[in-house]
């Protein structure tokens, strides 16, 4: 058997940069095929070259809130790799502060919930063939925010709530062939898994990490682990589910003190 028709076929959306490029590397490093779909051509091809040596990678540009490009990507990955056995919707606009409510314009409202939850629902839809036959599953990167809020971030936190709904709708829709869990990731740093043009060294304080009952922040490669584990037969009994990765955070009771 070639290489391309043994070793399974994972798509990661918005795979290369951020928690996205983490995932992809975790899952080559694991002898997956991946399909890196990005809309950011710059740090797809770099992803390219910086993972050429660990496994079968390909790129193509995407914007996963667009019904023509979705099916178009899966198609390719199809001509490419072959069928899906993971699909990780990855891709998000993640950056949650949208400003003030009543500043919050219709075109942002809408550009927030067209990506980061129409996507969602369009790539499962056109994954769901390959899914069913190769008896896959599906992981949706959904948020802390879902189910908690600071000011000025409506769109993002609608979207991801819209997120881990969709999650078990699909695990309902789409079993006992395919396994549909999601990811709520609490606070992880990307700086340094961005493309080389955008890339920085971030800087925390030490309470930033210390509020976490881990005692540090969270790094791409937390995330990537759980989608290993969420991916493997040892999730074999799990669908439907949301797992928060945030350090305990979201665990923990806030009083003011005196
Ligand atoms: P990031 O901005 O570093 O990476 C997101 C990637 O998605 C980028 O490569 C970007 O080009 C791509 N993308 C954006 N819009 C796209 C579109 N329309 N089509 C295709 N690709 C698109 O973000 P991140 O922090 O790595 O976040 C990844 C996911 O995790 C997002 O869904 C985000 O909401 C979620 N998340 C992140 C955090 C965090 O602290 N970093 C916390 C909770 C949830």
């Amino acid at each position: 058997m070639s290489e391309s028709t043994s070793r399974p076929v994972a798509l990661v959306t918005g795979g290369a940069q951020g928690i996205g490029r983490a995932i992809s590397s975790a899952l080559l490093q694991q002898g997956w095929q991946v399909m890196v779909a990005d809309i950011d051509g710059e740090a797809g091809t770099e992803c390219i070259h910086l993972f050429d040596s660990l496994g079968k990678v390909v790129f193509h540009p995407v914007d996963v809130s667009r019904e023509d490009q979705v099916k178009e990507l899966i198609k390719l990955t199809n001509e490419k790799l072959g069928p899906i056995n993971l699909l990780v919707n990855n891709a998000g606009l993640a950056n949650p502060y949208t400003g003030a409510l009543e500043d919050l314009d219709l075109t942002t409202w809408q550009r927030y919930l067209d990506v980061n939850l129409t996507g969602v629902f369009l790539c499962s839809k056109y994954a769901a063939a390959d899914l069913r036959a190769t008896k896959g599953s599906i992981i949706n990167l959904g948020s802390t925010r879902a189910t908690q809020s600071e000011p000025d971030t409506e769109a993002y936190s609608a979207s991801k709530g819209g997120v881990i709904s969709l999650t078990h709708s699909l695990a309902i829709s789409l079993g006992p062939d395919v396994r549909v869990n999601a990811i709520s990731p609490g606070w992880i740093e990307v700086g340094e898994w961005q493309k080389n043009s955008s890339r920085y060294q971030p800087f925390h304080s030490d309470e930033d990490h210390e509020q976490h009952p881990v005692g540090r922040m969270g790094k791409p490669d937390d995330i990537a682990g759980m989608v290993l584990w969420l991916a493997s037969d040892l999730a074999g009994f799990v669908t439907g589910q949301n797992f928060v990765v945030d350090g305990g955070m979201s665990r923990k009771m806030v009083y003011k003190e005196d």
